[in-house]
């Protein structure tokens, strides 16, 4: 069963139409011009359209052409219906998205089976863009954490570096890193370190605004990316991360644990020509903040903010 929207100009038609596809148990609606076809579309999003040619008003080709450029509606297959099967026309429908061109007089079930058979395509479309969609997140995140994994991080990051560059904003970065975690699991196994993972990474997805991004660097190290933000906004953030994290509370099973981060925080600069040089400085203050004996934060200073 399928959803399907007749569309004709001429009553009699739409009804021959109406019986047969009732017959076979589809859901139908009907339009009588090209206009109430756009609207009843949007509204009752068909599973395929039978749309007629010759139309008075916006004609079928052109209702075809506004179909097929709405975003919201260009993948819903047409077949067009027509008594002209000129070579042109046929050509013409086809080029600009029908998915087949019926001419009349129909032969109903072969009309029927063409139907079928497009619907059958669009669910197959549909169901390899879920797939794709599913794939594309597999491929960009941490299975543990859900973060980013370290390739998509340094993509995106890399993307937002150009932009902020173009037009000269400012861009920051926070790394982000577990305290004594080896000891962490060395005590209370791998799972306990997996799961104080899972809520470091949850906390910080809690606290950032939906422009930043995180992703996971490598074991127990995150970077956190905040495009068109200066470094004094980036350590508050960085603060108020290091400060959630001291005050949570890691439970699995029967442990019930708390650890804390070290963070370095690194803004763009003048001389900075590629993302990785800001994380690098993040990263070496990560490494201050871990020697001036760790659960704090270290911000770069502010002279070199953007002028
Ligand atoms: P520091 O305070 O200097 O950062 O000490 P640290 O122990 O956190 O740092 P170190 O780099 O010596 O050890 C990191 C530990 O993180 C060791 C590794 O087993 C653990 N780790 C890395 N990835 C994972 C993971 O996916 N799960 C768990 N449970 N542990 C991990
Ligand atoms: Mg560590
Ligand atoms: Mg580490």
């Amino acid at each position: 069963m399928a959803k399907v929207l007749i569309v004709d100009d001429i009553e009699d038609n739409i009804k021959l139409l109406w019986y047969n596809l009732e017959d076979d148990e589809h859901e139908i609606e009907s339009a009588s011009d090209g206009y109430q076809c756009l609207e009843k579309a949007l509204s009752f999003m068909p599973d395929i359209i039978l749309l007629d040619l010759m139309m008075p008003g916006l004609s079928g080709l052109e209702t075809l052409k506004l179909l097929k450029t709405n975003e919201k509606l260009d993948a819903i297959p047409v077949i067009m219906i027509s008594a002209n099967d000129g070579d042109e026309s046929i050509i013409h429908a086809l080029d600009l998205g029908a998915q087949d061109y019926v001419t009349k007089p129909f032969i109903y079930p072969v009309l029927a089976a063409r139907l079928r058979s497009a619907v059958r395509l669009k669910e197959s479309q549909e169901k390899l863009a879920e797939a794709n969609k599913t794939l594309e997140l597999l491929a960009s995140q941490d299975p543990l954490t859900d973060t980013y994994n370290h390739r998509h991080f340094f993509n995106l990051a890399g993307a937002e570096f150009a932009k902020t560059k173009r037009y000269e904003r400012p861009i920051s970065t926070i790394m982000i890193d577990a305290d004594h975690f080896k000891s962490i699991n060395d005590k209370y196994g791998h799972a306990v370190g997996d799961q104080a993972l899972i809520s470091m990474a949850s906390i910080c997805q809690d606290l950032i605004r939906t422009s930043d991004f995180i992703g996971r660097l490598g074991g127990e190290e995150f970077a956190v990316c905040c495009p068109d933000t200066a470094v004094e906004g980036a350590c508050k953030l960085a603060e108020r991360i290091r400060e959630a994290i001291e005050c949570s509370v890691t439970e699995h099973e029967d442990v019930r644990l708390q650890f804390t981060v070290s963070i370095g925080v690194a803004t763009l600069t003048p001389e900075d020509l590629t993302f990785n040089t800001i994380l690098d400085r993040a990263d070496s203050l990560l490494y201050e903040a871990k020697q001036g004996g760790r659960n704090q934060v270290i911000c770069h200073e502010r002279k070199s903010a953007l002028t």
